[in-house]
């Protein structure tokens, strides 16, 4: 098997770290092979963005060809979507309906900041004296991009898109294990017509290339997605250089079932938040809490739809959970697992690897309900990023916020009542970046997406998502007629 390049100051080449595989994590089976990049890749790939971003064929695009270039993007993402979706398939797991999506949506990202980075207007102000203010907005310099392993094609756009239509150069660090759809969206820029060494897709261990491109001086900005021990070494390092950050990081969100709820809906709503993407998303609705009045009957039916997903191959359209992304990974779920029991947990459902055939291959695991836990317990408090639901329950409203706000993460939640007054009341007093009403888990990219607390620094997303990219500068034009009189 070959090794496959990576693109590294606009040359496809051997990375020169250590080579490694992308894993089909259904079967363990060999992608590819790629030599990551190092340091010495690392520092070249941004000192070659930082060199192509002030070239004119970039620094000088008008905001309509600038948005040429990112609409064409969008349109050869959508030409070679199956290849992508499989490609991404293979790389991550995930059922082929789901990275069908995330293909769909890298897409989207690219064709809205098109359109935001040619609408964008700068702003006259109102002159206090005789001069005309403007405020502008100028491109940042050499953005660093780091994406986790979970939803790479889409997490790799909401940066890079967003990061291009302000002007900058980028250097896209994909997570180790999932390198492959970073390195084809390289591809598509070039072909695109992203000038040579704007932007460079440097794989790689983040212990051993991230402090490299954080620290670099040339790197003005680095948009993190990730853990949250991960983004606070990150931002620490930041804060040396007083450098800008974007951090989305972990969750334990809270998914609320009132009394009143439909609890059709609800219970369709609850197993989608928590087990799709096998529970591997920052938004996963991991902790039920159901009004105890309720909480029998919507146990029981949430119990018998969790019973009968079908975990299996991501190939299948009809696969609703793949595997895990690795066996270390099943490993430290499974260790939460047995840490629910230990604290007196009672298993609801899973809590067990399926098995026979494919299963045994790879790295399977079954959707898992734990009860009878309190919210203080470690696994109702701490991210397991997998298909495990702690089933809580309250008793009335200031119970339930207690319990819902008590926790380090502020990332989502997600409301399940008939009552919109309850809705307002619930939605404006939970303590984090999104509220799914009668909802969960649904995405638009034109509406910001945050996290508060530690699941976040800074804003993704939206209209005005692109700012995230620039700063900003201010312009007095003096009108004067005379000098000005101080001098006199
Ligand atoms: P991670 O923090 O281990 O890694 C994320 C990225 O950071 C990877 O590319 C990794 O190589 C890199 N990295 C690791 N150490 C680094 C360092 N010292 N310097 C620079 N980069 C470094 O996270 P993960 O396991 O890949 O992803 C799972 C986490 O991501 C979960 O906590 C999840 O909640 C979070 N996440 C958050 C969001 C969000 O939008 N809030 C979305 C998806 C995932």
């Amino acid at each position: 098997m070959s090794v496959l390049p990576i693109l590294v100051a606009g040359e496809w080449r051997r990375g020169r770290g250590d080579v490694y595989a992308s894993r089909y994590p259904a079967d363990d089976t060999v992608n590819a092979e790629l030599a990551a990049a190092n340091v010495a890749d690392v520092e070249e790939a941004i000192e070659a963005a930082d060199a192509a971003r002030r070239r004119p064929d970039w620094a000088n695009l008008k905001p309509h060809e600038r948005a040429g270039v990112l609409f064409r993007i969008a349109a050869l993402i959508r030409e070679r979507a199956e290849e992508l979706a499989h490609l991404q398939r293979r790389d991550n797991g995930k059922p082929i309906g789901e990275t069908r999506a995330l293909v769909a949506s890298a897409a989207g990202t690219f064709q809205f900041f098109a359109s935001a980075c040619e609408t964008l207007e700068e702003t006259i102000t109102p002159a206090r004296g005789d001069y005309l203010t403007m405020s502008v907005h100028e491109p940042l310099g050499v953005v660093a991009a780091i994406t986790p392993w979970n939803s790479p094609i889409a997490s790799e756009a909401q940066k890079l898109a967003p990061a291009l239509a302000a002007g900058n150069g980028v250097v896209v660090k994909p997570a180790e294990v999932t390198p492959l759809a970073a390195l084809e969206l390289g591809r598509i820029c070039e072909q695109a017509g992203v000038p040579r060494g704007v932007v460079s897709i440097v794989p790689g261990k983040g212990s051993v290339i991230g402090d490299a491109i954080v620290k670099h001086p040339l790197v003005k900005k680095v948009s993190f997605t990730g853990g949250t021990t991960t983004g606070r070494a990150l931002a620490k390092l930041a804060a040396e250089k007083l450098m800008p950050v974007t951090l989305e990081l972990g969750g334990k969100s809270p998914t609320i079932v009132c009394e009143d709820a439909d609890l059709d809906h609800a219970v369709n709503g609850v197993i989608y938040g928590i087990f799709s993407s096998s529970g591997e998303s920052c938004i996963a609705g991991s902790r039920l809490f159901v009004h105890e009045s309720v909480r029998t009957a919507f146990l029981e039916r949430l119990v018998a739809k969790t019973n009968a997903l079908r975990v299996g191959d991501p190939e299948d359209v009809r696969t609703q959970m793949g595997p895990l992304i690795t066996a270390k990974h099943r490993e430290s779920i499974e260790r939460y697992v047995q840490l629910g029991l230990d604290e007196g947990g009672k298993l609801l459902a899973g809590g067990e690897r399926p098995k026979g055939g494919l299963y045994d291959r790879g790295w399977f695991y079954r959707p898992t309900i734990l009860d009878r836990l309190s919210n203080t317990t470690r696994i109702a408090q701490e991210e397991i990023f997998g298909p495990v639901l702690v089933a809580l329950s309250y008793r009335d409203e200031d119970d339930l916020l207690c319990q819902a706000n008590d926790s380090v993460f502020g990332l989502a939640a997600g409301i399940w009542t008939r009552d919109y007054k309850r809705a307002w009341r619930l939605a404006r007093a939970l303590e984090t970046g999104t509220v799914w009403i009668n909802t969960y888990k649904q995405f638009s990219i034109s509406t910001p997406f945050s996290g508060i607390k530690e699941s976040g620094v800074g804003v993704e997303k939206g209209r005005l998502g692109i700012l995230q990219y620039k700063h900003q500068k201010s312009l007095y034009w003096g009108l004067n007629e005379k000098p000005l009189p101080w001098a006199e």
